[in-house]
């Protein structure tokens, strides 16, 4: 399957392998956003001035929040843009 260029999608993780949200671009000309889940509320830009230096977020299978770091997770996301084969990754996020 090939790419289209400017489109990834980086699905975030609880350490218990929890879907905690999605943090993606569906279009090449769109900005970043952030998808907590269809249940959860509606997406939003990211990252805001609140998601730095570090992103952290609630979600509803765990009792704690969870949280990576902002650059960390804007590279992730930058190499997934720009790799030809794949278009969706995972990546664990740390209990706060
Ligand atoms: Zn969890």
């Amino acid at each position: 399957m090939v790419n289209s260029e400017g489109i990834g999608t980086l699905k975030l993780e609880c350490p218990q392998s929890h879907p905690v949200g999605k943090i993606l671009k569906e279009a090449p000309h769109q900005a970043v956003q952030y998808d907590p889940g269809a249940q959860v509320g509606p997406r939003r830009f990211w990252p805001d001035e609140e998601d730095q230096p570090e992103f952290k977020t609630s979600y509803r299978f765990c009792d704690k929040p969870v949280a990576g770091a902002t650059t960390l997770l804007q590279t992730k996301l930058s190499e997934l843009i720009n790799d030809a084969a794949e278009t969706v990754s995972t990546t664990t996020l740390a209990y706060v």
